[in-house]
């Protein structure tokens, strides 16, 4: 091997260089979390560049989330030292926009379709289901909506679910009915779904061998991460790019630099496959991911090279032997043990809280812990199972002035005010998609109401145009002067702004747009107090444009669309910022941190009681369990509540069962000091649960002494009495009670005495911040040292 090679294999055990250096048509790498799965496949990039085996517009690569694919794409410049421009390096959806931005006026669609997300989709679905008032046949938005997206996701279309359907069933027939509806209001607004995206490239592959051959023929190398998590139209689109390509087919086509193609008829080998995954990971069955994926791969890939590895270089091994304990709870897998040469390591922190707030606390006390001790904030990670607990979390972090942020909460681009200026873009862009004109029509206030906007579209439905054709006809509807002025005034913004907005910059086409609207001065002059900081987030869109721009200086609008339609949760961390992440278990695969804190380790949590009735639907938690666990490198924190307040009720909490599969000798329990003491917050954390309140840690070992089944009495009884006998002595949680306190203009010194309702007196020994966001950092008698958001913090000056 050339010294680029050998520089390439560097520090690589046996197995991984094997994955690393293997050539032939299939290689299947299965391996536990943490072995390099993500890593070797990034150097067999680099190798078949560096070793000029494939141009890099030859390799096409699959990874999870945009953000996996950023990273990817790094690396591999950096092993190879120069530029890859053209390598594909990107999630299956961002693939699929490009092949069908180029390919989709095959099928009637044009370049410049719209792309609806979860809340577009739904919207549309709510017209149709209740236009057929299907309602009445017990169907609901979300039923129809995941009815639909599982069928598409095995590739099943209208016409294909036809045949099947039984029509003498009036539910069904209704059904059809209404995916009939779905389907075509897609087509005639020129848009697809986020299932779509796959399932019509795949159409397309299929239904046009010359458009199949094309890619075929360019992709010499597909590599996909996260194998497990495909569902099977992903796998037919793998499965469609990697036959033969029919060359016979390619006489006289063009190629991506709109060129003929060279040689086109040479015969060709399919292209080589590379997946890499861990059925122990995969946590999508819900969305249709199927792990027969992996374990058919050797069948359907025959010849397929298989390497396994099992060296996790991750983390130390008492997590290991945690995660290895926990995940050999499922049946129906392959054995195979992960082991680090990194040594045991420090032994998992186990918490159990009277609450939720009880828990964040001990969450934000840790973390200043560990901040202390040398961590940085961005190397630690608080996990959790469904999004509604992240109010306890984020309230306690404010309070003690943490930094974090919470990925994938309400993105950005959900905000409505945002979603209205993207209507416009997207109006621009699109002027078939009658979804983006609806949210504009009347915003700002323009006086077209429901009436005014039904009277467009019947126009529309009576003469087969689009809604937007017939706002440009709107002199002839009979409306009244003012309003019909107003319709066509709008029309005629969008037209105007539509004749530059393929070549100008985005940025000036959104200025543009916001001008003509007076969209902004619209919310300026509003007396709702948070238009205000909706024209704040307007603005921040303008500044993203721009940043846009910047990072592609030949992207046009579609592409600025493309981008923001495909942001997924974990791309919105940001290393560079020094904030603690806070994420579900989803969002966490294929993340490392040096500290994770795993949050509601409880039944009906963890497992989910969703998941109940579902089979198969305890071990796909168990397996998310076992994805949270094996993303801590050093340090491990499980952490529960005796009572949880969620669905609207205040409830007492159980121990997951997935807690008790864990060697109890892995496991340092501590528990809220206020369990041992009254004086809550005062006392040392570290006390080890004897046996005493909800016990939950030590019942968890051998010969446990209640049985975790949530459903036996004597459990819960012992709990709630427990919590009952804790609870008048506990002041630990109106630390963080819901309400936000004001301060007004306290401002304190260094020097200052200070009482707090929890940690009681104390010096305030810095002060750091400005205005609103002052933290005072103070030396309690009891407490310790603590660093507090003045502004919002229960304290008084004596
Ligand atoms: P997951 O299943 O969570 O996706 P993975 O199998 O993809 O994990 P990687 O993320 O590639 O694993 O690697 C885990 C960590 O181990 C990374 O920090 C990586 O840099 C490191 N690593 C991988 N291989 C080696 C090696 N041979 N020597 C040292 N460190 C390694
Ligand atoms: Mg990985």
């Amino acid at each position: 091997p050339s010294s680029g090679q050998s520089r390439l294999l560097e520090g690589l055990n046996p197995a991984q260089r094997v994955a690393v250096e293997y050539r032939g048509p299939a290689l299947l790498i299965v391996a536990g979390a943490g072995s390099g799965k993500t890593s070797v496949l990034t150097r067999r990039i680099a190798g078949l560049l560096e070793s000029s085996e494939a141009w890099p517009s030859q390799i096409l690569a699959i990874t999870f989330t945009n953000k996996a694919a950023a990273e990817m794409r790094e690396r591999v410049q950096e092993l190879v030292g120069r530029g890859a421009e053209g390598m594909w390096i990107s999630t299956f959806h961002s693939a699929c926009v490009r092949i069908l931005r180029r390919e989709a006026e095959h099928f009637g669609f044009t370049k410049k379709f719209t792309i609806y997300d979860s809340a577009d989709s739904r919207a549309l679905l709510k017209r149709i289901i209740k236009e057929l008032n299907a309602d009445t046949f017990g169907f609901t938005v979300s039923s129809a909506s995941g009815r639909i997206s599982k069928l598409k996701n095995e590739l099943q279309d209208v016409e294909s679910y036809a045949r099947g359907a039984n029509f003498n069933d009036p539910t069904e027939a209704m059904f059809l009915e209404i995916f009939r509806a779905y389907t075509r209001g897609l087509s005639s607004a020129n848009a697809f779904d986020f299932d779509d995206l796959i399932g019509q490239t795949v159409y397309l592959f299929r239904a046009f061998p010359q458009v199949a051959a094309l890619y075929q023929r360019r992709f010499r190398h597909i590599l996909v991460d996260e194998y497990q998590d495909t569902n099977h139209a992903q796998y037919a689109l793998i499965r469609e790019l990697t036959r033969a390509p029919r060359t016979d087919l390619l006489a006289g086509a063009t190629g991506f630099d709109g060129r003929e193609l060279r040689d086109p008829t040479r015969e060709l080998e399919p292209a080589s496959l590379t997946v890499v995954g861990d059925s122990d990971q995969s946590i999508y069955a819900f969305r249709g991911a199927d792990i027969r994926n992996i374990v058919e791969f050797e069948r359907d890939f025959s010849g397929a090279k298989v390497v396994l590895l099992e060296q996790n270089y991750r983390s130390t091994q008492n997590i290991l032997s945690a995660a290895n304990a926990v995940i050999s709870n499922n049946f129906d897998r392959k054995d195979k043990k992960l082991f680090t040469t990194v040594g045991d390591g420090e032994k998992i922190v186990g918490f159990t809280g009277y609450s939720q707030h009880d828990e964040a606390q001990f969450i934000a006390d840790e973390v200043v812990t560990l901040h202390e001790t040398g961590v940085q904030y961005r190397d630690i990670a608080v996990f959790y199972r469904t999004n509604a607990q992240t109010r306890a979390l984020e309230e306690v972090f404010i309070r003690s002035a943490l930094p974090y942020r919470v990925l994938g909460g309400t993105k950005f681009y959900e905000r409505a005010e945002i979603k209205d200026v993207m209507g416009y873009l997207i109006a621009v862009a699109n002027p078939a998609d009658p979804m983006a004109l609806r949210r504009i029509m009347n915003t700002p206030k323009r006086g077209i109401g429901p009436a005014t906007e039904a009277a467009l579209q019947s126009h529309a439905d009576k003469s087969e145009k689009t809604l937007r054709e017939a706002m440009r006809e709107a002199d002839q509807l009979g409306l009244g002067p003012k309003v019909t002025g107003a319709i066509l005034r709008l029309g005629a913004i969008l037209d105007e702004v539509a004749l530059t907005a393929d070549t100008a910059p985005v940025a000036d086409v959104l200025t543009a747009l916001l001008t003509k609207t007076k969209f902004v001065e619209a919310l300026r002059a509003s007396r709702d107090p948070q238009d205000e900081a909706r024209a704040e987030n307007v603005e921040e869109l303008v500044a993203v444009t721009k940043e846009f721009q910047k990072n592609n200086p030949e992207g046009t609008l579609i592409d600025f669309l493309t981008e923001t339609s495909l942001v997924a949760a974990a791309d919105d961390l940001d290393d560079s910022s020094g904030t603690v992440s806070l994420m579900t278990l989803h969002t966490a695969k294929g993340l490392e941190y040096e500290a994770v804190f795993l949050t509601g380790v409880e039944e009906d949590l963890l497992p989910h009681r969703m998941s109940a009735g579902e089979p198969g639907g305890p071990a796909e938690e168990r397996r998310l369990f076992y994805v949270g666990i094996t993303r801590a490198r050093r340090r491990l924190y499980l952490s529960l509540a005796m009572t949880r307040a969620q669905f609207g009720e205040v409830n007492v909490a159980m121990p997951s069962r997935y807690l008790q599969e864990i060697p109890a000798d892995l496991i340092d329990w501590r528990q809220s000091p206020g369990m041992a003491n009254s004086r809550g917050g005062t006392q040392p954390r570290a006390i080890n649960a004897n046996r005493a309140g909800f016990g939950a840690a030590p019942a968890l070992g051998g010969g446990s002494d209640y049985s975790l089944d949530a459903g036996a009495p004597g459990a819960t009884a012992l709990a709630r009495a427990a919590h009952n006998a804790a609870r008048p002595k506990t002041e630990w949680t109106s630390g963080v009670t819901n309400t936000v306190r004001d301060n007004g203009d306290l401002t304190l010194k260094p020097g200052d005495r200070i009482r707090h309702l929890d940690f009681g007196e104390g010096r305030v020994s810095a002060v750091s911040g400005s205005g609103t966001k002052s933290i005072a950092e103070v030396q309690f008698e009891t407490a310790g040292r603590k660093r507090l958001l003045i502004k919002i913090s229960p304290i008084e000056k004596i």
